[in-house]
């Protein structure tokens, strides 16, 4: 046995928990089947502008002991996302706030604000789909403009069809105050992504381009695997296979300094095909380029052997996961991060519950497991 532990997944998960084990004195070795570390972190150069290439990323925490430890590894500069929408060319300040209120109807005032969307809400007391809920809280503009066709695209279905619950509050802003987040602190990182993932993994043996699924032997090597790869695949898919939502990116060049002013543009009209499109130089402030890049986010039908982005964490899919993880556990595979745990979690929370798997796999709980609340995707 060479390693205490072998890491399946170079990406934040397996890249914290490597780092918090690697500390406390234990040898690790993390393999990784991409070709790089950093798992969806990972960012690229491209004109001298780092691009995310697996969506925009932008670090947010309200909790101390996550802001403490990355703190250790970089500093963040003063990013604040406050992206807009476009609906046929009409421009909105997101989240819903005053500004946003303004230029739907002229509203100045919160009283006026709050006036309007009373006056449009279509009431209902026990909304049955997402449609009904929403009507029921911001009234018909604000969903037809800025809700519907957003929606509707990243989950390939239609309002009438998706559950009330995955957007249980909509969160409504009576100030003019265009930051997105309501973190204590929030940016990106001064030395970037690869950099932070780089550090994160420099006391563990790392190697790349090994599908531990395809290279089962490998785990001899080490005392106990740590698996942050999806569950379903793990197991052979012998329960089934788990349902992600799929994303497929399109980059482009432009001759151009600034091409949209600002880092993110939500389309929320449905006949336009992609919901987001990322102007990556907006993230930093000192990209001397002369040109940009711009990706466009698709949501896709998922299939097997793509990238699989955000859980679609209905009852069906959690019923079926629960059935690989009671496996999991009874075998003692150690469970961390968004595939291995089948939900989605923000870096905050990512860090937060491979924070929580270290210290129960050194206090030798074999059921290292984290929490399993459901966040909808931002
Ligand atoms: C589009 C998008 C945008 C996001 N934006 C934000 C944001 O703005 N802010 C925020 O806080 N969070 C954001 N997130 C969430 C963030 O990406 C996650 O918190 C984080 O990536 C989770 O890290 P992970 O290590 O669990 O998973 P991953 O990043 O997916 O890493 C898992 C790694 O395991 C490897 N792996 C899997 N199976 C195997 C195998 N069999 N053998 C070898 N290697 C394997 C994969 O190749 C991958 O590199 C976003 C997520 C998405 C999908």
């Amino acid at each position: 046995m060479k390693f205490d532990y072998l890491i399946v997944g170079a990406g934040l998960s397996g890249a914290v928990c490597a780092n918090l084990l690697t500390s406390r004195g234990s040898k690790c070795c993390v393999i990784d089947r991409r070709l790089s570390v950093g798992g969806n972190l990972r960012c690229e150069k491209i004109h001298g502008i780092d691009v995310h290439l697996y969506g925009a990323h932008i670090f947010r925490t309200s909790n101390p002991q996550v802001w403490e430890y990355v703190n250790r590894f970089t500093s963040f500069n003063k990013f604040v996302n406050s992206p807009v929408a476009n609906y046929r060319g009409e421009m909105y300040n997101l989240p819903f706030n005053m500004n946003t209120f303004n230029q739907l109807w002229g509203a100045t005032t919160p009283e006026e604000a709050k006036r309007f969307i009373e006056e449009t809400r279509v009431k209902n007391e026990h909304p049955q789909n997402l449609e009904e809920h929403v009507l029921n809280l911001v009234g018909r503009e604000i969903y037809e403009k800025l809700i519907k066709g957003y929606t509707e695209k990243q989950w390939g279905k239609s309002c009438k069809e998706l559950p009330p619950d995955i957007m249980r509050r909509i969160p409504l802003r009576f100030t003019y105050d265009n930051n997105y987040f309501n973190d204590r602190w929030q940016g990106i990182p001064e030395i970037g992504y690869n950099a932070l993932i780089e550090k994160l993994l420099e006391n563990s043996y790392v190697l790349t381009g090994i599908d531990y699924t395809k290279n089962r032997s490998i785990s001899k090597s080490a005392k106990r695997v740590i698996y942050t790869g999806p569950l379903d695949e793990y197991y052979g898919y012998e329960f089934g296979e788990l349902e992600y939502r799929g994303l497929e990116f399109e980059l482009e060049s432009h001759d151009c300094e600034n091409v949209q002013g600002v880092a993110v543009v939500n389309y929320t009209d449905k006949d336009v095909p992609y919901t987001r499109t990322i102007e990556h130089k907006h993230f930093v402030f000192d990209t001397t380029s002369p040109k940009s890049v711009i990706s466009k986010e698709y949501p896709v039908k998922w299939k097997r052997g793509m990238e699989p982005f955000y859980p679609v964490n209905d009852r069906v899919n959690n019923e079926k996961y629960q059935k690989y993880r009671d496996k999991a556990d009874k075998e003692g595979l150690i469970c961390c991060g968004r595939m291995a745990e089948y939900k989605y979690t923000d870096m905050s929370e990512t860090i937060e519950n491979a924070m929580k798997c270290v210290d129960r796999i050194t206090r030798n709980d074999s059921s290292a497991s984290c929490s399993s609340s459901y966040a909808y995707p931002r």
